[in-house]
């Protein structure tokens, strides 16, 4: 049987766009379909606006210190409107990149939705309908808000992004990843915020040292941090969003961000009808290969509910290709991913915590927690905390936590020599670079447990 394509992609966020691309460049017939904008999720309401905003939101502390290093700083302030358009234009930008890189790969590109109709079918809003040999559902994640009276009034991190103005005040409901980036930005931005958290300590699954530490430090920087608190109900009033907390008076904002999770999005596609086996979220089920039940119909990224992440989704979609279209079975590697949370104190991790290593082996801890030589000047009481979780038995570093300026950057060279197998006396052998705060991963000399 001939198809009209070799490979057609549904969604071209970070999965589907480097899938479509490499497939293109070894010689087959590939099209895309995107029913919003190319770049997807990370591109236009993820990882890139919302590091912008990061950016954005640093200044405030960036002037103040600058006092104490002999500035006299002028008058400042912060102004939404032209933050947000200097973002949505760069946005734009890379949104074009997206599409012309795709284009000059080879992909035929249909801006639309697309749903699976067959096995080896696909149909448009338009019920154009497309045949291809392999079909790879890359369709990524959409926010979930649960149910809650006065649910329609919040807002998700999908309109963060296009609020025409800022809010004076913010409840920000979650306690991960995205709730406390967005708890952060708005507070550097000079919102005023209440981060509500269900269960005793935001970021839950990190190294409890640095879930405290990092709950600390922002309770430091202002935001009013409430954990086991969620929100009972929302009212519109005259003055804003009333939102009466499960314990505690009620309060008014003019925002409620949810950032409760994300869920697959596999809704409303076909894929059941096709024999494609979802699980209780709603995500495809794959196995190593990336294969889900239909022997045609592959699936990468966050639909796959495995590691939700820009750079795992890539890797998922180039493992895809070396399978299918270049004769090479690859499993994507979901073993010690480094990661970076943009939170104020960011947190770079690799590996396991503390309390995960010690349930499986007997370990040495070696933890700091100082004032980094910038903010002495400045007199900023934050602090920063190193952390290596070593295998007693084989002194591999099995776990490494940084919390502090260039966390993010820092955890990614630490995660090479994590991903290699490093040893404490591997850390140690390592010369320092003075003077700077990431020479601590190999000073630290004695276990603090
Ligand atoms: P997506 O990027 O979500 O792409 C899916 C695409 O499919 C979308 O463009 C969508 O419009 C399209 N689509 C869906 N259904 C259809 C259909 N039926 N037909 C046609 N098109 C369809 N990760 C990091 O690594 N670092 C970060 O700092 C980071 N920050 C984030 C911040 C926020 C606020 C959010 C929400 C996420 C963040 N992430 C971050 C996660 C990251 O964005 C995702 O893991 C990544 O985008 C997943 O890529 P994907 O290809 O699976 O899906
Ligand atoms: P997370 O899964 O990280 O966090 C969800 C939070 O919402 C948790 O604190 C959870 O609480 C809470 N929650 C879930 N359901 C409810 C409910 N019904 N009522 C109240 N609270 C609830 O999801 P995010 O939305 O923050 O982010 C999604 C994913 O996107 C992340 O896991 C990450 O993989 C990726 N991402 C990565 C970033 C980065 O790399 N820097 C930045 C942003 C997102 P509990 O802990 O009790 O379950």
């Amino acid at each position: 049987m001939s198809y009209d394509y070799d490979l057609f992609v549904i969604g071209g966020g970070s999965g589907g766009v480097r899938a479509a691309r490499v497939a293109s460049q070894t010689g087959a017939r590939v099209a895309l379909a995107e029913e919003y904008r190319y770049g997807g999720t990370c591109v236009i309401r993820g990882c890139v606006p919302k590091k912008l905003m990061v950016y954005a939101s640093q200044f405030a502390e960036a002037f103040e210190d600058a006092k104490g290093f002999g500035w006299t700083v002028g008058e400042s302030s912060f102004d939404w409107a032209t933050f947000m358009a200097a973002k949505d234009a760069e946005i734009d930008r890379l949104e074009g990149i997206y599409n012309k890189n795709l284009k000059a790969a080879g992909v035929t590109l249909y801006d639309a939705r697309a749903i699976v109709t067959g096995p080896q079918e696909v149909t448009l809003a338009s019920d154009q309908v497309i045949t291809a040999k392999t079909i790879l559902v890359a369709t990524g994640g959409t926010p979930f808000i649960p149910e809650v009276e006065g649910r329609e009034l919040a807002i998700s991190s999908n309109e963060i992004f296009h609020l025409p103005t800022q809010p004076k005040r913010v409840v920000v409901v979650g306690g991960g990843y995205i709730a406390c980036e967005f708890a952060c930005i708005l507070n550097g931005m000079g919102t005023e915020v209440t981060q509500l958290y269900r269960g005793t300590q935001i970021l839950r699954g990190f190294d409890n040292e640095v879930q405290d530490f990092v709950a600390e430090e922002m309770r430091g920087k202002g935001v009013n941090l409430l954990v086991g608190t969620d929100v009972a109900k929302m009212e519109k009033t005259a003055d804003g969003i009333l939102v009466t907390p499960d314990n505690g008076a009620a309060f008014t904002v003019d925002e409620v961000l949810y950032a409760t999770g994300r869920a697959p999005n596999s809704a409303k596609m076909g894929l059941e009808d096709v024999g494609v086996a979802l699980g209780k979220k709603g995500e495809v089920i794959v196995d190593q290969y990336s294969a889900t039940s239909v022997p045609s119909i592959y699936a990468v990224g966050d639909v796959t509910d495995r590691v939700a992440l820009t750079p795992v989704a890539i890797r998922e979609g180039m493992a895809f290709v070396e399978t299918v279209f270049k004769d090479n079975p690859t499993s994507p590697d979901h073993e010690l991913i480094p990661t970076a949370v943009f939170t104020q104190p960011e947190i770079g991790t690799v590996g396991l915590s503390e309390e995960d290593a010690r349930a499986i082996e007997p370990i040495e801890v070696y933890s700091a927690a100082f004032r980094p030589m910038m903010h002495i000047l400045a007199g900023r009481s934050e602090r920063m905390l190193m952390k290596l979780i070593v295998s007693k038995a084989s002194r591999k570093v099995l776990g490494c936590h940084i919390v502090g300026h260039g966390a993010g950057e820092m955890i990614q060279l630490a995660g090479i020599a994590v991903k290699m197998g490093a040893t404490k006396e591997d850390f140690d052998r390592t010369v320092a670079v003075h003077p700077t705060a990431a020479e601590e991963l190999v000073t630290m000399s004695t276990p603090t447990r």
